[in-house]
């Protein structure tokens, strides 16, 4: 190969950007499917919706090799303080998707037994509406999610709690 073609043969870009592209192309999910919103999380996980197309069809065991928590469903008081424990386990940086509107506000189920908002446990970043949020809505969420990792910082994380609400969930009846 010439000098004369080397032009041709290299891209630019900074190290900053490369590690942003790393992460939203292997966002790998921690399994943590409580309710019926989980079943539709497999639907997106599954060859129809394809999630592979955005590095993240290998959904994890273990937090230790989870990027992302997605809470699919309601989350019981019993539930709250393993849910805490994964997300602690889990490797900075990470990431929290609530999916569903008993997940992010307790939906109908206002009552003793359920976290009325999934963000009084671990900090979210993107709030996926819908009882059941169907895959296109997940993969909306998911979308948010990586724009959000692309254009964030890269070694802090924003304020705990804070996220983004793709649409206001309903409030619980
Ligand atoms: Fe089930 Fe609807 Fe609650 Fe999801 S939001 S866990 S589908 S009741």
């Amino acid at each position: 190969m010439g000098l004369e073609n080397l032009q041709h043969n290299f891209l630019t870009g900074t190290l900053e950007g490369m590690v942003k592209w790393a992460r939203v192309s292997s966002s790998w999910a921690a399994n943590f499917g409580l309710a019926c919103c989980a079943i539709e999380m497999m639907a997106a996980g599954a060859a129809n919706y394809d999630l592979a197309r955005f590095g993240m069809e290998v959904f994890r065991a273990s937090p230790r090799q989870a990027d992302v928590m997605i809470v699919a469903g309601r989350v019981s008081q019993k539930m709250a303080p393993v849910l805490r424990q994964v997300y602690d386990q889990m490797m900075e940086p990470k990431w929290v998707i609530s999916m569903g509107v008993c997940a992010s506000t307790g939906g109908m189920f206002n009552n003793y037994a359920l976290v009325q908002g999934v963000d009084q446990v671990v900090p979210v970043d993107v709030y996926a509406p819908g009882c059941p949020p169907g895959p296109e809505t997940l993969i909306h969420a998911i979308l948010t999610l990586h724009q959000k990792i692309r254009l964030g910082e890269l070694t802090r994380r924003d304020g705990e709690g804070a996220g983004i609400r793709l649409a206001e969930p309903p409030q619980p009846l």
